[in-house]
C-alpha cells in the first residue's frame, strides 16, 4: 500500500474501529465501509457500533485497506466479500459468475406460484451461474428433482458448492442452453440468461464492468440468447408444462412474440418490485410438437 494514496492518517499506526471506518469513509460509501470491516473481523453489525474502541490487529487492518481500495477503484462489493444473499440465502459469488439480483426473485416466486403445492417437479435452471435460482429452487418446492445447467464450468464450480453449503439436491451438467440434455422434459423451465445490448454502455459502468460479459451480453439487440430458448424449449417440457424468463426493462413484448412463435399459451409478463416487466412466461400444452411428428 504506497502510503501517498493515503493522507490523512498514518497507516502504519494500527487504528481502531471507529478510526479505521473514518479512514474507510474518506474513499467509499460509509455502508461499504461497514460491510468490508465486518467481513474481514467476520463480526456482526451490532459490533461495530458497540466497541468502535477495539483495535485491530494488523493482519486485520492490512487486509481492509486492500479491500477499501480496491472497492475504490470500483469492484463490486460482492466479489470482495465473496457473497451475496438471494432469497434469504447467502451464496458464495467470485468474478465467474453473475452477482444474484434482487429482481431475479421474482423468478422463484412465479415458480412457487405455479407448482409450491406439486411434489417432485422437474426442474431446469437454464445458465445457473451461482446457483442461487437452482438452490433456491431446490429448498424451496417439494421434493423436486432440480437440473441446473450452465456453459462455464468455472460456474458450475460456484453452484455445486453454493448446491453443497445449502444442503441442496441439484445435478449439474455442462451445457450450452439444452445442447447436453438429450430427449429431457421438464415440468418447469426457469432461466436468468444473459439479455443485454453488447453495445449497452451500461456494461461499461460501476459493478457490471467486473461481471462475466458472457452472462450479460446477447447480441445486437440483447435478444439472441432469449430467442434460442424459446424456440428450443418446447423440446423439453412435459405437455402442460412452464418456461419462465427474465429479460430486460424494455424486452417484454418482444419476448411475448418469441413465446407466442413457438407456440406457447397463456403468455404474460410480470413485473418486478420496481414495477418493471422483468419476466415473461407460457405454458406449453404440448400439441403442436406431437402434431409435428405426425
Ligand atoms: N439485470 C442485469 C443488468 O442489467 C442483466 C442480467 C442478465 O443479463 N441476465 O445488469
Amino acid at each position: 500500500m504506497p502510503n501517498s494514496r493515503v493522507s490523512d492518517m498514518d497507516t502504519t499506526i494500527v487504528p481502531d474501529i471507529a478510526a479505521a471506518l473514518n479512514w474507510a469513509r474518506a474513499r467509499i460509501e460509509a455502508s461499504d465501509g461497514r460491510i468490508l470491516l465486518r467481513h474481514v473481523l467476520q463480526c456482526a453489525a451490532a459490533r461495530l457500533v458497540a466497541h468502535p474502541e477495539v483495535r485491530l490487529e494488523v493482519p486485520e487492518w492490512e487486509q481492509f485497506q486492500v479491500l477499501v481500495e480496491r472497492r475504490a477503484a470500483g469492484e463490486p462489493i460482492a466479489y470482495l466479500t465473496g457473497e451475496r444473499e438471494f432469497f434469504g440465502h447467502v451464496f458464495m459469488v467470485t468474478p465467474a459468475v453473475l452477482i444474484p439480483r434482487h429482481e431475479t426473485e421474482l423468478l422463484v416466486e412465479l415458480a412457487l406460484a405455479n407448482f409450491g403445492d406439486r411434489r417432485g417437479v422437474r426442474v431446469l435452471d437454464l445458465g445457473c451461474g451461482s446457483g442461487a435460482l437452482a438452490v433456491t429452487l431446490a429448498r424451496e418446492l417439494p421434493a423436486p428433482e432440480v437440473t441446473a445447467v450452465d456453459r462455464s464450468r468455472d460456474a458450475l464450480l460456484v453452484a455445486m458448492a453454493n448446491a453443497a453449503r445449502l444442503r441442496a439436491n441439484v445435478s449439474f451438467i455442462q451445457s450450452d442452453w439444452f445442447g447436453a440434455l438429450g430427449s429431457d422434459r421438464f415440468h418447469l423451465i426457469v432461466s436468468n440468461p444473459p439479455y443485454v445490448m453488447s453495445d449497452d454502455p451500461h456494461l461499461r459502468e460501476g459493478d457490471v464492468r467486473f461481471e462475466p460479459h458472457v452472462a450479460l451480453a446477447s447480441g445486437p439487440d440483447g435478444l439472441d440468447d432469449l430467442t434460442a430458448i424459446a424456440a428450443q424449449a418446447p423440446h423439453h417440457l412435459e405437455p402442460d408444462g412452464w418456461l419462465f424468463m427474465e429479460h430486460g426493462y424494455h424486452q417484454a413484448v418482444q419476448v411475448r412474440g418469441l413465446l407466442t412463435d413457438a407456440g406457447f399459451a397463456s403468455i404474460a409478463s410480470y413485473k418486478d418490485l420496481s414495477g418493471i416487466e422483468r419476466v415473461t412466461g407460457g405454458q406449453w400444452l404440448g400439441r403442436q410438437l406431437d402434431d409435428d411428428r405426425d
